[in-house]
């Protein structure tokens, strides 16, 4: 496997990363053996996160049964010093570690978050503190926004940065990922199947792939699914000309309600979280069916409940989205699944 180097971090890894969302959506003996088969076949990063229920447990296990050394990343959405630091222990020991490589801030949606986490007694002020002691290696951060990210590549204040890249959300090729890489910050590319919303993970892997000196971390749950994701990484990545009008088949179909999470819709009056509702389809793929169910899940249907239509959001969509009508659309899905 070809390996790079992740910024200035001194770490080097395959670019064929892991994503841990998948395996907690199955269960825990299956979850293990694909995280074991991943490592044991040349996977030398991992990524998981704090609120993917039981991946950084799972991952601890498979990890418990192996000499491969692996660089370990997790994610906490805690964004004070003490919610951040809480986080970081409890990964530590689902991890079953005493220190990990990388930790993030996970989800940094916009600029008010941003100035949260990086101000006195925020989380990147405690993740500052636990590198001093040894606790974790190095500080990256998270966030579905191009705009933050440009941010946050310029004030340099973040080791690593993991950025939606697929090819129905290429535009960071041209702007955040030469941008990060020139100033030697690492990326980390997530979602190559845009959230499962992309019926053929081969051809999203090879649009990744084909972009040098990134990391990507597609998530599987079984072995034969790495197997595949391996063979398109061992094979060239170059598009024919009938997968690159493949691509453009998908981007017609999904151009109009695919949504990008890039949040310019809001603020919406009503406070619907709109990126999060018309992403329920590809969360509940990648989750499973419980997801819907508890927490942030639940609380994001319900809000999208209250949506008034009144249209305000369809004038600072970049990409025109119905939104309304997704939202209704979601809705009638959600209640479906959950009826079933
Ligand atoms: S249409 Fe619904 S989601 Fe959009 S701004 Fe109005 S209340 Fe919010
Ligand atoms: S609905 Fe449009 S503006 Fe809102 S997050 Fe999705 S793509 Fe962005």
């Amino acid at each position: 496997m070809n390996r790079i180097a992740i910024g200035k971090t001194g770490l080097k890894v395959n670019r064929l990363g892991f994503g841990g969302i998948p395996i907690a959506r199955v269960d825990e003996s299956q979850a293990v053996e694909t995280v074991l088969h991943a490592v044991e076949s040349g996977v030398d990063f991992i990524d998981t996160a704090r609120n993917y229920k039981t991946s950084e447990r799972r991952i601890g296990i498979a990890l418990q049964q192996t000499n491969k050394r692996v660089v370990l990343a997790s994610k906490s959405q805690g964004r004070t010093a003490d919610d951040i630091r809480a986080d970081l222990e409890t990964s530590l020991k689902e991890l079953q570690k005493d220190y990990l490589d990388l930790y993030q801030c996970h989800f940094v949606r916009d600029d008010q978050v941003y100035q949260e986490i990086i101000a006195p007694g925020g989380a990147l002020e405690g993740l500052m503190q636990a590198k001093q002691e040894g606790l974790i290696g190095h500080i990256g951060l998270t966030s579905h926004s191009l705009d933050l990210l440009e941010r946050v590549v310029d004030e340099g204040l973040f080791e690593t940065i993991m950025v939606c890249y697929s090819f129905l959300e290429p535009k960071a090729k041209e702007s955040i990922i030469p941008k990060a890489l020139a100033k030697n910050i690492g990326v980390i590319a997530m979602k190559s199947f845009s959230g499962g919303v992309v019926d053929d993970p081969q051809l999203a892997l090879k649009y990744v792939l084909s972009q040098p000196d990134i990391i990507i971390i597609p998530g599987v749950e079984t072995k034969e699914l790495f197997d595949q994701n391996r063979k398109v990484f061992q094979g060239s990545y170059s598009l024919s000309p009938a997968e690159k009008l493949k691509i453009e088949t998908i981007r017609n179909r999904y151009g109009k309600s695919f949504c990008r999470r890039c949040d310019y819709c809001q603020p919406c009056s009503e406070e619907v979280p709109i990126q999060l509702i018309l992403g329920v389809r590809s969360a509940l793929k990648r989750f499973g069916k419980s997801f819907l169910q508890e927490g942030w899940p639940r609380e994001a249907i319900d809000k999208a409940r209250i949506c008034s239509e009144c249209g305000e959001c369809l004038e600072r969509c970049p990409y025109q989205l119905p939104i309304p009508d997704l939202i209704k659309e979601n809705l009638e899905w959600v209640d479906e699944q959950l009826k079933a």
